[in-house]
């Protein structure tokens, strides 16, 4: 039997480089070897955006047309949504007994965003809500709903993962059954990839993206206005000189060398000639998405098809593993 991957976004946006580099070429990886699911997030995302619901419900097929367009292969991956597998919900219910609120309130990743979500959450947290404090948790749920044995992730969810495996644990112990795999994450080659106003990750949330679909224009203006630092050329010192170090690591993913031989390469010449390098090779490098995206935008309703039959599978898998909780739990009546 395959060993089973898991992974997923929130559909808050299109896909940027950030998850390029950090998360679609792991997963592209992993789908031979494994089992592979995809879920689009949407009960995650409503978390902080459930003001907004036009703006997820319209990103669910922004999400879906980035990771067809990107190259993941439907016959090898498995795309289902978030809230059509109510047993995550379920289980995100009687997870929520064995995780305390101190927990959750120290993860450091839920800490950072609602520091960065003052307008939502208050200054202070005064207005954090309880599902926003608890998503690590319905995360826990989405991982353990298929018994994923890994999950390939950006740096920032590593204390969702380290959560999910003390749950698992926990829930093994008290109701001494083992049903789940203890999942592992599995960090890309670029966990972190900068925003490029300097905030210490490029977000869908922060406008501060290079997205996959961006046009060429698009590229070249956000490249411009990237922020630097008062040198005049780049260095690969990502410490005292984060924002033009991030550049550097941009310009070496995209032609396949380290950092440092990129600042090797381009560290001679001056900020505008380096910017502008790197957002015409970005452009070409990008070019093959966007095109095939343009093609899938023309194919909507086909993508929706690929939505559903994955979210089917993903019922069945589902229905399994609730069956096998209710019954460690007792309350399988
Ligand atoms: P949001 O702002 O809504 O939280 P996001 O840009 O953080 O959006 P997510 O959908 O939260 O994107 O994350 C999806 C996956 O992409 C996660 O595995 C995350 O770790 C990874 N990821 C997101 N941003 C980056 C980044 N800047 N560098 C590397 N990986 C990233
Ligand atoms: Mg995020």
């Amino acid at each position: 039997m395959k060993k089973v991957s898991l992974t997923g976004d929130r559909p808050t946006g299109p896909l940027h480089i950030g998850h390029y580099f950090g998360s679609l070429v792991s997963r592209k990886e992993l789908e031979n070897e494994y089992e592979s699911f995809v879920m689009i997030a949407d009960v995650q995302a409503l978390t902080d955006h459930f003001k907004e619901p036009e703006k997820v419900r319209d990103n669910v097929m922004e999400v879906a047309l980035d990771y067809l367009a990107f190259g993941l292969d439907p016959q090898k991956t498995t795309f289902f949504i978030q809230s059509k597998i109510p047993q995550i919900a379920e289980l995100t219910v009687f997870f929520s007994n064995l995780v305390t609120i101190n927990t959750l309130k120290r993860n450091p990743t839920v800490k950072d965003e609602i520091t960065e979500k003052k307008d939502l959450f208050g200054a202070k947290g005064e207005k954090l809500t309880y599902g926003f404090l608890g998503y690590p948790v319905s995360q826990a749920a989405d991982i353990t709903i298929v018994r994923a044995d890994v999950v390939p992730v950006g740096q920032d969810q590593l204390p969702m993962i380290e959560l999910t495996r003390e749950i698992a644990e926990k829930f093994h112990r008290i109701y001494k059954t083992q049903i789940f795999p203890l999942p592992q994450a599995k960090l890309s080659q670029a966990p972190r990839i900068m925003g490029l106003d300097g905030n210490a990750k490029m977000s869908k949330s922060l406008n501060n993206a290079i997205f996959l679909k961006d046009s060429p224009e698009e590229i070249k203006e956000k490249i411009k206005t990237a922020k630097t630092d008062s040198f005049s050329t780049a260095s690969y010192d990502p410490k005292k000189r984060p924002e033009i170090s991030n550049l550097l690591l941009i310009y070496g993913l995209i032609h396949s060398i380290t950092p440092q031989e990129a600042a090797k390469e381009m560290g001679s010449v001056n900020y505008t000639s380096f910017k502008s390098k790197l957002a015409e090779d970005l452009i070409k490098f990008l070019e093959p998405v966007r095109e095939k995206r343009k093609g899938l935008e023309k194919k909507s309703a086909e993508v929706m098809n690929i939505l559903t039959e994955g979210t089917q599978k993903t019922l069945a898998r589902a229905e399994e593993t609730i069956n096998l909780v209710k019954k460690a739990m007792k309350i399988d009546y």
